[in-house]
């Protein structure tokens, strides 16, 4: 039996704006989101990045689906497996609990200090986490690691040697920069992303050749890469927003217990301030946010992202639908 509640979803949708959910889905979801919402949620600019790196063919969707998919572990009930998943979707859908997301869900106890915690010079994002210049030395690091891994790796499952395996890793970009000391590489962010690229398959494909080999050797990689990241990266960023939080004389049940804290009228008058920031800032922030989304319903959005990127039904016909009307002037 599959115990895990994300694998196994049907997803159908149809073009009247209704979305047929199957049964279970819909417990999980909560609500059925129409298509111009969805388009909506994919036009904002954090979600830019995944949908340009699509466009530009960067995006192994196939195999990066399967990956959402994938148990590291041998019991699919286990506890590390769930943690593991929501790593994966927090990262790829960009729900990271960054300062700018947690000042849109707690904007009293944030009150818009959302400077980044190692720079203390950019908005704290999702996207800004890997783009950090205080970051870099950190993430070469981990590439520089996962590349020699890889080396290894390598060197003991290849069934082609045409060509020097270290050559083959070195010089990709999705690890070349790392070696070479230059600016991260697209690929490179979107492996950060919890993304399979083009790129990452193809230095496994110079070397294996069977599908079935590939992914045999590819999934356990990531899975290396992706506990990496959160170690080397999220939780050292993790330890800074602790002390902060301490200094902000805050701690878990602040945020545990925001609804109780805060009177409605409270909350209510703090999204309605905010909401005129949002309205001076069109730009930056398009539209995206509706203004009375609380966390619960955020969490919401979050679910049904992963689901969606998850399910074929994305591949095949959600995704060549939204590079369509992105090409087109709206
Ligand atoms: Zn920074």
């Amino acid at each position: 039996m599959n115990k895990n509640p994300l694998i196994g979803f049907i997803l159908t949708l149809n073009w009247n704006g209704e979305i047929p959910l199957d049964k279970d889905v819909r417990k999980c979801i909560g609500t059925i989101l129409n298509y111009r919402r969805l388009d909506n949620h994919l036009n904002h600019p954090s979600l830019k990045t995944i949908k340009d790196s699509t466009k530009s063919n960067l995006i192994d969707w196939a195999l990066s689906s399967k990956w959402f998919h994938y148990n590291g572990h041998n019991d699919t009930t286990s506890s590390l497996h769930t943690k593991d998943l929501r790593w994966r979707i927090r990262c790829s859908t960009l729900t990271l609990p960054t300062l700018d997301i947690m000042n849109r869900n707690f904007p009293l106890l944030i009150k818009d200090r959302t400077q980044c915690l190692l720079c203390d010079n950019i908005i704290d994002s999702n996207n800004h986490l890997w783009e950090c210049p205080n970051n870099y030395d950190r993430i070469r690091a981990c590439f520089i690691a996962l590349g020699d891994k890889l080396i290894d790796l390598l060197n003991i499952e290849a069934d082609t040697l045409t060509s020097s395996i270290r050559d083959t890793v070195t010089n990709s970009n999705t690890f070349r920069w790392a070696f070479q000391s230059e600016q991260i590489h697209p690929v490179a962010f979107l492996l950060l992303k919890s993304y399979i690229s083009n790129d990452l398959v193809g230095i496994f494909r110079s070397h294996l050749k069977s599908m079935k080999n590939i992914i045999k050797n590819l999934f356990p990689f990531i899975q290396i890469c992706s506990l990496k990241f959160k170690i080397d990266i999220w939780k050292y960023r993790n330890q800074l927003w602790k002390t902060t939080r301490d200094a902000w004389g805050l701690n878990k049940k602040s945020f545990v217990k925001y609804r109780e804290i805060f009177t409605s009228d409270q909350r209510t008058a703090a999204v309605f301030s905010r909401t005129q920031i949002i309205n001076n800032n069109r730009d930056l922030e398009r539209g995206y946010i509706n203004p009375f989304n609380d966390f619960r319903n955020f969490k919401l959005d979050k679910d049904f992202f992963f689901i969606l990127f998850s399910s074929s039904n994305f591949l095949h016909s959600v995704l060549p639908q939204l590079l369509h009307n992105s090409t087109s002037p709206s």
